[in-house]
Parts: C-alpha cells; sequence; structure tokens
C-alpha cells in the first residue's frame, strides 16, 4: 500500500517547493524506496501547453505526451524516474473532468459541487499515479496557503488523510523565515500564522521546511517548534545554496529530513545512498576551467523560459568538470548589431526551441556565425529547423528558403507541415507531442555520442523537415545522421568538416539528469572546452 507525503507553501511563493518536493524524493530513493511525484496547479488552464513563458517559464513535455509544469522536470532530474500525465493536474483539468461527466449525465442528475465532487476528483487525481511498484507518492500544491484557488486542493488533502489514515499521510510545509537586518534577528511570525491557516483548514504539518538566510539556532527551532506544534527535529532548515541546486537534499540529509519522514509514515527502507550525488557536486566544486556557452533565444532575460536547458548544460559541464557560463542572448540584439560583435568570445552556441517569427532572422545570423567559424553549434527543435534554413539559403543558395511558419508561402519551404499532419490539425490535434522512436545513421556525431543505433526522445512541435529537400542537403555535406524508424520523418542533421554541429527535432534537455547527463550535451560541452583551448593557444 502507497504512503502519502503532500507539499504545501506558505507566506511567499517561490520558495522551492517544486525542489523539496524533488528532494524528499531523492532521499527516499536514496533509501531505496520507490516513489512518484506529482504536482497539483491550482490555475484554470486545463494544461500549460498555452501559456506564455513569462507567466509560465518553460512547458516540460513528458514521455506520454503531456505538456506539463516545468517542476516536472525537478522531479525526474532529482529522481530519475519518468514521470507522466497524471504527474500534472491543474484546476482546469479537474473541473474539465467533472464538467465532461457532468454532460455525459453520470451523477444522474444531482447537484455537482465543490464539496464534495471536486475534493473527489482531486482525491482520484492523487490516487491515478499509483501503480503496483509505488511505496509513496510525493504530491505537491502549487501556490500559497491562503489563496483561494488552493482551497479545494487543501479541503481535498484533509480528506483524503482522514480516508487513507493518519499513519499514512504526511504533511510537509514549506515556508519563509525572514532575517530583519535592522532587529538583527530571523522572526518566525509569517510561519505561525501560515501554520495557523493551515490549521484553520485541518491540516496540521509533519514538518516544516524554513527557507532561511541565516542558520536557525536551536532555540530559534525550539520555539518554532512549540508555536507550530511540530517536532523539533522536523524543524528543517532549507538554507540558500552556494554552488547547485543539488546541494538542497544534501542539506536536507544532513538533518535527517529522510528519517523523520521514514519515522513517521512507519515506512521500511535501506541505508542511505548518496555517493553519486556527491561526487557530482564534487565536480562542480572542484572545476578550475571555464566554458561559455551563448544560449540565442527569444528571452534573453527569463531564466525559467529555457530551464532544462540550463540544467542538462550544467550537468554536462560538472561532467566535464569545467565551470559554466550561460550567455542568454536575445535574437533580436544579433539583429541589431551582428553575430561577430554579440557572440565574441564564446565557446559554443546552441539555439533552443520556441514558436513564431520574432528574432528568427537573428537565429539565422547566429548559426551561420557558427558554421562559417567552425564554433560547436548545437540547435533544439525550432534551433534545428533554424540551421536547415540557414543551410538553404547560404549553401544552397536558395535565398527565400524558409519554415512555413515563419512564411506560409515561401516559394523554398525546407521547413514544413507535412500532409498527414495537416489532416491531424484539422481534426483538432495539434503538434506531434511526447517520445518517438529514431535510429542512428552510422559514423555520425550522433550515433558516437549516443553509442547505439535506436533512441527514443521527446518531442514538441508542428513542422518537419521537407523531404524534398533531403537530396540537395545531402550533396552539400549536411548529414541526415537521425530518421523515424519508417525513414520518413528528418530527427537530426548534423555537418560534415566541423568540429560539432548538431540540429535534432527533438527535445533531449528533457532527459538529462546530473548523474545521468545527456550524450548530446555531453558532447556539446566536450567540443565547446576543445574550442576555448584551440582559441586560448592562438
Ligand atoms: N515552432 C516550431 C514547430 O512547431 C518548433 C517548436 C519547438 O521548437 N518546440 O515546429
Amino acid at each position: 500500500m502507497a504512503k502519502y507525503i503532500f507539499v504545501t507553501g506558505g507566506v511567499v511563493s517561490s520558495l522551492g517547493k517544486g525542489i523539496t518536493a524533488a528532494s524528499i524524493g531523492l532521499l527516499l530513493k536514496s533509501r531505496g524506496l520507490n516513489v512518484i511525484n506529482q504536482k497539483f496547479d491550482p490555475y484554470l488552464n486545463v494544461d500549460p501547453g498555452t501559456m506564455n513563458p513569462y507567466q509560465h517559464g518553460e512547458v516540460y513535455v513528458t514521455d506520454d505526451g503531456a505538456e506539463t509544469d516545468l517542476d516536472l522536470g525537478h522531479y525526474e532530474r532529482f529522481t530519475g524516474i519518468t514521470t507522466n500525465r497524471n504527474c500534472n493536474y491543474t484546476t482546469g483539468r479537474i473541473y474539465d473532468a467533472i464538467i465532461r461527466k457532468e454532460r455525459r449525465g453520470d451523477y444522474l442528475g444531482g447537484t455537482v459541487q465543490v464539496v464534495p465532487h471536486v475534493t473527489t476528483e482531486i482525491c482520484d487525481s492523487i490516487r491515478s499515479v499509483v501503480t503496483d511498484d509505488v511505496d509513496v507518492v510525493i504530491s505537491e500544491i502549487g501556490g500559497t496557503v491562503g489563496d483561494i484557488e488552493s482551497l479545494p486542493f487543501l479541503e481535498a488533502l484533509r480528506l483524503f488523510r482522514l480516508m487513507e489514515g493518519r499513519s499514512n499521510v504526511l504533511f510537509v510545509h514549506v515556508t519563509l523565515i525572514p532575517y530583519l537586518s535592522k532587529a538583527g534577528e530571523v522572526k518566525t511570525k509569517p510561519t505561525q500564522h501560515s501554520v495557523g491557516r493551515l490549521r484553520e483548514i485541518g491540516i496540521i504539518p509533519d514538518v516544516l521546511i524554513c527557507r532561511t538566510e541565516k542558520h536557525l539556532d536551536a532555540e530559534v527551532r525550539r520555539k518554532i517548534s512549540l508555536f507550530c506544534n511540530v517536532d523539533t527535529e522536523a524543524v528543517i532548515e532549507a538554507f540558500d545554496v552556494e554552488n547547485t541546486i543539488y546541494e538542497v537534499p544534501m542539506h536536507l540529509a544532513e538533518q535527517n529530513l529522510d528519517y523523520v519522514i521514514i519515522d513517521t509514515l512507519g515506512l521500511r527502507a535501506g541505508r542511505r545512498n548518496l555517493k553519486p550525488w556527491r561526487d557530482y557536486i564534487d565536480r562542480v566544486v572542484n572545476a578550475t576551467k571555464s566554458v561559455s556557452i551563448a544560449v540565442v533565444g527569444k528571452y534573453s532575460e527569463l531564466l525559467d523560459a529555457y530551464k532544462s536547458i540550463r540544467e542538462a548544460l550544467q550537468h554536462a559541464a560538472a561532467y566535464h568538470s569545467v565551470n559554466l557560463s550561460i550567455e542568454t542572448v536575445a535574437a533580436e540584439d544579433i539583429e541589431l548589431e551582428g553575430p561577430a560583435k554579440v557572440l565574441r568570445g564564446v565557446s559554443g552556441i546552441l539555439v533552443p526551441g520556441g514558436f513564431g517569427s520574432r528574432g528568427l532572422e537573428g537565429k539565422i545570423a547566429a548559426i551561420r556565425f557558427a558554421r562559417e567559424k567552425k564554433i560547436p553549434f548545437f540547435g533544439i527543435c525550432l534551433g534545428m529547423q533554424t540551421a536547415v534554413i540557414e543551410f538553404a539559403r547560404n549553401v544552397l543558395k536558395l535565398a527565400d528558403a524558409d519554415s512555413m511558419e515563419n512564411h506560409e508561402n515561401t516559394p523554398h519551404p525546407v521547413i514544413h507541415l507535412m500532409e498527414e499532419q495537416k489532416r491531424i490539425m484539422n481534426l483538432g490535434g495539434t503538434m506531434r507531442l511526447g517520445a518517438y522512436p529514431c535510429v542512428l545513421t552510422k559514423g555520425s556525431i550522433a550515433r558516437k555520442a549516443y553509442g547505439k543505433e535506436s533512441i527514443s526522445e521527446r518531442h514538441r512541435h508542428r513542422y518537419e523537415f521537407n523531404n524534398e529537400y533531403r537530396e540537395a542537403c545531402e550533396k552539400q555535406g549536411m548529414v541526415l545522421s537521425g530518421l523515424s524508424p519508417n525513414k520518413m520523418l528528418v530527427e537530426i542533421v548534423e555537418l560534415k568538416d566541423h568540429p560539432w554541429f548538431v540540429g535534432c527535432q527533438f527535445h533531449p534537455e528533457f532527459k538529462s539528469r546530473p548523474i545521468d547527463v545527456h550524450p548530446l550535451f555531453r558532447d556539446f560541452i566536450g567540443a565547446g572546452v576543445k574550442q576555448g583551448a584551440r582559441r586560448g593557444t592562438k
């Protein structure tokens, strides 16, 4: 029978609830338990697929093709588990299910209400991730206690504990202990109020994770314990980490958070093994050389928009034990100032995925610069499509070559909508989403990186490489190194006579893990390190 941990947050947002939930997953996994993480988002969008990155950051894609919250990326990176569409529910999705049932007549003429129908639907969603081998479900509730929209979730959790039995459910509350410099002390009152709000709802937290910039001494811990009705050993400090977010689970382990959870839930667990994680952190801390990578996208200021890419680059830098500096470049700046000025001194250029036309010409200029100056280049999804446009325009000399997304009636649609896809779109489906198999060409950069012939990667796009241009591209030195098993879809392109130039139609960043770095990111950074060394000797 599975046990359940619910992670709520209080006082302010952005306390790192997602990282906390992921860290709990990692700690329990390191004790030999099978975990699954899940996120509830209280907003009304059915999923974040259509939300703007300014609102929501990156959309994370699962193997089974769900467009989800970026916290699922943290869960996968920390725990190594593969999440699925049941690992992310929004209020919109919950209501959507209820309204469909109501229209079908499933409620037999009854009045459909928040209590009990919405709360029951939430409880069913929690159980939807349980499989035979799951020991612990960790569900994070988005938002902050006290938000109107979180209320049905909290009410459902209260009920859930009653139904499952007290010993099978544990509540973790993540809160803030602010430091007032003028008073010279940390303040516990906001936490007391936040726990008070939870108790009014009928939830008594078992563990408090206190985000703080000052270490909490025994006296403060005792005070929090006393006023919040939580054991002192369950008052856990979450101190701002210095080098990498993967230090968070180590800090929590030092305070024996795993023991507190395992004891409270009466779980049978093995010995803790965090050795690969300590090695990872050591490699980050002891890195000497540096590598500088430009990420040329639409959003230069939005760190969360390319969250998984930033993470995957970090994993690769740690693998090579180099310090990574990521220069986020707005493609439009390249349009204004030219690539030579904006990209001066970088050892690698990455063009990430994206939608729409803004900055496309800047990305094309950046890719031309990478191709001609022989700077390692990695194009992901739109980045791969843009590399094909650049190649068609400047090598095949098809001046108007374009993607149909950017220019619908272009005379040379090197990236286009396939007939088959047009039909799907008419039926209301929109994108190629989720995991698809791909076969790699012998002798290619990709084949060498992966070390095998067949791979599976996650997709999120509408447009594809236009097969009519395959022959012309190959004649001029482009290698189509990854194809769908039926050979109809080009999934990876690369260039001969270049140190490292790879574009892939899928999103490899979603599958990179700190202790199992993605091979393409690993080799891209490897090429970047060599590039830096070459430049240094000039
Ligand atoms: N906009 C492009 C497409 O839909 C690329 C999508 C992406 O980069 N994720 O095909």
